[in-house]
């Protein structure tokens, strides 16, 4: 009968009185472990409940029940953000956390969190600051702007701006730059939501001045110029440069924004990278307010900069929506010691981690790769697979330079009999996970996303990964 079965299902003062589970009550909180085995038992029991069972195999769930048990306290009892290894060779990869803060940034962030600061108190006068003072005069120094601020993101600061500006007024956008980026961040569903008014003008591959003079009327509030950062429209086109705007701007006496999505604050066509356009030629150009992320190009921590004219920015410090939006200290403290960087470009480009990813040389990373394979050939089984370094492309990411392809090196690795997409789910679940890149039958991993520091761990995971495709694990 299969009621019988209930009687597989162990009782929790047993349970409790087991050897590893008791260890583990010393070392996790009670709550953990107690709500882990009442799940362990709940599932059994249901399973029993819905036949899913006969006797051998509730025997055998039975005896496997500890094992599971520490499982799941085991998982319990870790991050739920944890970190992991890009083997992706994606730079800016959103979906894992964008850019790289480096630890000489961190300290600072450190000394500011762990102490009392004066985020919001002039020590000169012993009253009240402001905590948008702290980047001004570093992003304004670097960007050549009159003046700046900081939210949470840009999303956010896009938001800040055309509400500041454009609120129930219209706002003149091309066609061609209507974007929408990951995260469904649409302009047009921004707009609106910012209560101003969009006047699409042009089409989809060509707009041309008189497109956006014809637009223009009394209830036109801005122009506005979306940088196409995740995408390119090639072949017969045209567009408007900012450049080209001003003295349409001028004329009407209207703001000219632009939105460049990436912010890069080095010229990285210097470096073997395809030309992006800086926040400083923006700036040069008579654009009055330019907003960027702080975690894409620009290597910092997640932010939204809006750099530009005083009389701008100053009204958008008394919207509401800059309360809703403000960054906090660590937000500031690592932005700040990020900006410091850029006062050499040479620093920059060093010490910043996105940027030096990005523009490491392949000899650099036939070197790294070289290092990293002969760790991982002495410790593998030929007979099963093959492991080679081959050229690669990696990519920028983040929305940034779409069509660039970076030239690297990757480890590859191949089965004759494995299944690849199981290797991969292999190393995601290791202890640190590690993310690779899968195409036809290959597992890649771009060491221009890897660290140093991350071989030993990538050598163990890939063993790991090896023993539980041979069924050892
Ligand atoms: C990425 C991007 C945004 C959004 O920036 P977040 O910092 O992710 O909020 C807005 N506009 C453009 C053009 C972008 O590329």
């Amino acid at each position: 009968m299969e009621k019988n079965l209930f009687r597989y299902i162990p009782k929790v003062d047993a349970l409790l009185d087991n050897a590893e589970i008791k260890k583990a009550l010393e070392e996790v909180p009670r709550k953990i472990v107690l709500s882990s085995i009442r799940e362990e038992l709940d599932l059994f029991r249901e399973e029993i409940r819905e036949k899913k069972l006969n006797e051998y195999e509730a025997i055998k769930r039975s005896e496997k029940i500890i094992d599971n048990i520490l499982y799941r306290i085991k998982r319990k009892n870790s991050y739920a953000l944890r970190r992991v290894i890009n083997g992706t060779g994606i730079v800016i990869h959103t979906n894992i956390g964008r850019s790289l803060i480096s630890r000489e940034v961190m300290e600072n962030v450190v000394e500011i969190a762990t102490n009392y600061s004066n985020l919001e108190y002039d020590i000169s006068t012993g009253e009240r600051g402001s905590r948008y003072s702290h980047l001004k005069d570093i992003i304004t120094e670097i960007t050549g702007a009159e003046d700046a601020m900081v939210v949470n993101n840009n999303a956010a600061a896009v938001m800040l701006v055309l509400s500041t500006l454009a609120k129930g007024r219209e706002v003149i956008v091309s066609r061609g730059e209507l974007i929408e980026i990951g995260g469904s961040f649409r302009i047009p569903d921004v707009m609106e939501e910012s209560g101003a008014v969009l006047k699409a003008v042009g089409t989809t591959n060509k707009t041309h001045l008189e497109d956006y003079e014809n637009a223009i009327n009394e209830n036109t509030a801005a122009l506005l110029k979306v940088h196409t950062s995740n995408y390119r429209i090639l072949g017969f086109t045209s567009s408007v440069s900012s450049e080209e705007l001003y003295p349409l701007k001028v004329k009407y006496n209207l703001p000219l924004i632009e939105d460049l999505g990436s912010g890069v604050l080095v010229d990285l066509s210097k470096f073997g990278l395809e030309y992006e356009p800086t926040v400083q030629d923006s700036i040069n150009k008579g654009v009055d307010i330019v907003t960027f992320s702080g975690d894409k190009l620009l290597g910092g921590p997640q932010a939204g900069i809006i750099a530009g004219k005083k009389e701008y920015i100053d009204r958008m410090k008394k919207n509401p929506l800059t309360r809703a939006f403000r960054v906090d200290k660590f937000t500031i403290s690592a932005l700040e010691a990020t900006l410091r960087l850029y006062l050499d470009e040479k620093t920059a480009v060093e010490k910043i981690p996105t940027l030096r990813m990005l523009t490491m040389r392949v000899e650099e990373l036939e070197k790294r790769t070289k290092k990293l394979y002969d760790r991982i050939i002495g410790t593998v089984d030929h007979e099963i697979c093959n492991i080679e370094i081959v050229d690669g492309f990696s990519e920028v990411g983040g929305g940034s330079l779409p069509l660039e392809k970076i030239p690297t090196k990757c480890i590859r690795i191949r089965f004759n009999e494995y299944s690849i997409a199981e290797f991969e789910r292999a190393l995601r679940e290791f202890r640190i996970p590690i993310i690779a890149r899968v195409y036809k039958n290959s597992l890649y991993l771009d060491l221009r996303t890897i660290q140093e520091e991350e071989y030993e761990i990538l050598v163990e995971g890939i063993q790991y990964g090896l023993k539980r495709m041979k069924g050892c694990i």
